[in-house]
């Protein structure tokens, strides 16, 4: 793939777009009327979850591609899934993925070379489409979140990379990996019927649908797979069940 196609692709880089500078009011209000999960927070990770967003909408560009316009709203919504996720770690940035670009469905990725719904691919470019984007959310329990699976790939692909104060999420990520390698931690999740069966294309795979599961239907993996939440909870440093 050459220059001009990735560019006509949407994919250029140095990063494009732009840095919303959003205030916490106006966080506040969309994270209320969108995003069900900031509600049930105590008023001090409310504090903490504007901070988040607002320390992520600083950093990350986020652009349309083929004329997408990307409002606030759609920003601020894109960081509140990233900022949930990250709710237990010290950073909610994507340090080694600065570009955020948003299709409005699914759309022909150069990298690929397939038609995508989304991706983190190693340019540094995480790709969303909105439609499943918004769909990801609009039934917050069938386990189905686009932007849960494509932020756990770039969490892994960057935090096991770099150490990350005094705890590295490698060492739990190395967890995981002996649980699926020694105990066979994904064949029991199968066997219970936990995850779809894209969980079990590789282990990045496993990681990413198991994501999207743990934040959707925690009781479904702690009740039939509880070894297995347990390394969640600890990759994570949250508990689903315990809202913060
Ligand atoms: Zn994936």
């Amino acid at each position: 793939m050459n220059k001009e196609e990735e560019e006509a692709a949407g994919f250029n880089y140095p990063p494009r777009g732009r840095r919303l500078r959003t205030y916490p009011e106006m966080a506040d209000r969309v994270l209320r009327a969108c995003f069900p999960y900031y509600s049930l927070l105590s008023a001090k990770y409310r504090k903490r979850f504007v901070e988040r967003v607002i320390a992520f909408l600083n950093f990350h560009y986020i652009d349309g591609g083929e004329g997408l316009v990307v409002t606030d709203e759609m920003a601020i919504r894109i960081a509140a899934a990233q900022v949930r996720m990250s709710l237990g770690l010290r950073s909610p940035l994507l340090t080694a993925f600065p570009q955020i670009i948003v299709y409005e469905a699914s759309y022909y990725s150069p990298f690929t070379k397939s038609y995508n719904k989304g991706e983190t691919n190693s340019r540094g470019i995480i790709v969303l489409s909105w439609k499943y984007f918004d769909e990801g959310f609009s039934d917050p329990s069938d386990g189905l979140n686009l932007a849960y699976h494509e932020f756990a790939h770039a969490i892994v692909a960057q935090y096991t990379r770099y150490s990350y104060g005094g705890w590295t999420f490698d060492s739990a990520f190395q967890e995981l990996s002996r649980a699926i390698a020694e105990d066979h931690i994904d064949r029991k999740a199968r066997e219970a019927g936990l995850f779809r069966e894209y969980a079990f294309t590789n282990k990045m795979e496993f990681f990413a649908v198991a994501t999207e599961e743990f934040f959707e239907n925690p009781e479904e993996i702690s009740k039939y797979c509880p070894a297995l939440f347990r390394i969640f909870c600890r990759l994570y440093r949250q508990d689903p069940l315990k809202p913060l």
